[in-house]
């Protein structure tokens, strides 16, 4: 009996083995040769899967039908974001254009300080800073008939200075730099204010913006563009500049406004800045700039605004 049952075992396994060897023989026979199945790569980069880079150069490839029917390429992005395409809000039309009516609306302005000779701008441009035009026009009168020459301001010390500027503010630092300015004018240039922005530079409390208001007022010499507080404001709202540091400022205003304009500019516009372009709510609705200004701070505009031109 257990004899029987071992011989119909090896008899079965026999069988098993006769049928495997037929199916490998029938697989290999079937296959043509040299044909290999495709297996997916283990790295995952097989056919198939397509790139951005792999899709457009499979879009452009030099194909009969893209041949004849060459499809338009996509669009560009806006130049600069916030502005319309194609919009230069330096070139020099549009300039030009507010150049001219800055003329019409500000015929003969100049500087609004009282002076009559360089010294006595000089002083009144220094006790300016931080303070208003009306303000330093009540003091100076005072301060020149008490003191009418460099030599006598040279001769102070500062702190008797001090009670006479008081009322124009940070009057300790203003007192410093006048005494300062007026020794160094008295030691090296023979008492005369230097005609030379170089030279100007050299004195205390003086900057470009103080230079800037002697050599194009009293000087007649356009050596640069006056940034102050309404310059640095109404430039920005008028897209001239995306600059903040006032130096920056000048330097974009003077690759765009022509030389022989930079002094009247500069007038021109603070004297925009205080009569209609003031920094909170300024006065659109009578501003001859009105329809070529994109100001995001506008308070009145018949024209798209732009989100980078603000104070
Ligand atoms: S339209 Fe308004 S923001 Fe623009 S320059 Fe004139 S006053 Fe200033």
């Amino acid at each position: 009996m257990v004899t029987n049952l071992k011989s119909r075992i090896l008899h079965l396994n026999l069988n098993l083995a006769i049928q495997g060897v037929a199916s490998s023989v029938w697989y290999h026979v079937s296959m043509v040769r040299g044909i290999v199945p495709r297996q997916p790569a283990k790295s995952g980069r097989h056919e198939g899967v397509r790139t951005r880079r792999g899709a457009k150069a499979l879009r452009d490839r030099p194909t009969r039908h893209n041949l004849e029917f060459p499809q338009p390429k996509p669009k560009k992005a806006a130049a600069k974001k916030g502005q319309p395409r194609g919009y230069n809000p330096t070139s020099p039309e549009r300039v030009g254009e507010m150049l001219t009516r800055l003329d019409k609306t500000y015929p003969d302005v100049t500087c609004a300080l009282r002076h009559h000779d360089a010294w006595e701008l000089l002083v009144a441009t220094i006790l300016s800073a931080q303070s208003t035009d009306v303000n330093v026009n009540k003091v100076t009168p005072i301060l020149f008939k008490k003191y009418p020459t460099v030599k006598d301001f040279a001769a102070l010390k500062p702190e008797a200075l001090q009670p006479d500027i008081y009322s124009t503010g940070f009057f300790r630092n203003k007192a410093k730099s006048v005494v300062g300015a007026a020794q160094k004018i008295v030691s090296d240039f023979g008492g005369k204010v230097p005609e030379k922005m170089e030279d100007l530079l050299t004195l205390p409390g003086v900057a470009r913006k103080t230079a800037n208001v002697v050599l194009g007022t009293w000087f007649k010499q356009n050596e640069g563009v006056v940034v102050d507080t309404h310059v640095h404001r109404i430039s920005r709202r008028l897209e001239l500049t995306k600059q903040n540091d006032p130096k920056k400022i000048e330097q974009d205003l003077m690759k765009v406004i022509p030389r022989e304009r930079w002094t009247l500019f500069s007038h021109q516009v603070i004297w925009h800045g205080r009569k209609l372009c003031m920094a909170r709510s300024p006065r659109c609705v009578e501003c001859p700039l009105e329809n070529i200004c994109h100001a995001a701070d506008k308070t009145w505009s018949t024209v798209e605004s732009h989100k980078g031109a603000k104070a």
